[in-house]
């Protein structure tokens, strides 16, 4: 026979998780400890390497399933993990339970069939704070170092989903934010929070810049040319693209979202 148990934090009415078990449940939370304070990479390790001691985690029998076989043991997770996520409860589970993750090794092309059928799946958003599974983990500097090393240029170049995406294409095509989050983002480069802040060109680099723009046609963009010239000048043009723009966004002012 076996047993389900539920995991709550202390105090708690909401379940993190419901696992199966043919040993105590006592054990299981020691073995489960185990495993997170050896750093295994799961929603629940982190859970429970986030918990304010053992006793902070709340492990106690659901059901007693009267059965030899392991099929009617999986069956009973599966049905507590559905009531419980249809009630809400926000497990913290990577499957639906059933037989799934008890030591069985996926091959190779089982591997990469879920990957494939992952691939561009939009993730549920986590929760933010004190909530989310990595709230409080500590990583070290070499950790850190290795992360950021793993990440350097994932999204650069054709390496980003939205390379080679103009116009149209793009997604923010047509975005236009509200006058606050221009003026957020614009207090945020200003002054010393400026990456140029403090900085003085000598004449060597102005020379070297000056070499390289010669020869091309000032200003350098339309959108230049239209705060040189329309913008800086009070001055607006019908044919001018940024001039609409700025009419239409003054007309949106406080209608528009970002
Ligand atoms: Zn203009």
């Amino acid at each position: 026979m076996g047993l389900i148990y539920g995991v709550r934090q202390l105090g708690s009415p909401e379940y993190r998780y419901v696992g199966l078990t043919t040993k105590t449940v006592t054990r299981r939370k020691s073995e489960h400890f185990k495993v997170a304070d050896g750093g295994r990479k799961t929603a629940f390790a982190d859970w429970l390497r986030t918990r304010d001691g053992r006793e902070d985690a709340y492990f106690h029998s659901l059901e007693l399933v009267m059965s030899e076989d392991l099929a009617d043991l999986g069956a009973a997770e599966e049905r507590w993990i559905e009531k419980l996520r249809a009630e809400g409860h926000r497990l913290l589970n990577l499957n639906d339970g059933g037989l799934g993750n008890h030591g069985y090794v996926w091959t190779d092309e089982q591997r990469a069939a879920a990957s494939a059928r992952h691939r561009g799946r939009k993730r549920e958003n986590l929760p933010t704070g004190p909530d989310h599974p990595s709230w409080g983990t500590k990583r070290s500097a070499e950790t850190r170092a290795r992360m950021s090393e793993q990440r350097k240029g994932m999204n650069s170049g054709a390496a980003n989903p939205n390379f080679g995406k103009f116009g149209q294409d793009h997604p923010a095509f047509g975005r236009r934010l509200s006058d606050e989050t221009k003026a957020r983002l614009s207090e945020q480069r200003r002054g010393e929070r400026n990456p140029n802040f403090g900085r003085v060109m000598s004449d060597e680099d102005k020379k070297k810049r000056s070499d390289a723009l010669k020869g091309r046609p000032m200003p350098s963009s339309r959108r230049s040319a239209h705060t040189r010239h329309h913008t800086n000048k009070n001055v607006y043009k019908e044919t001018c693209t940024h001039c609409l723009d700025d009419r239409r966004s003054q007309a949106n002012e406080g209608t528009t979202n970002d």
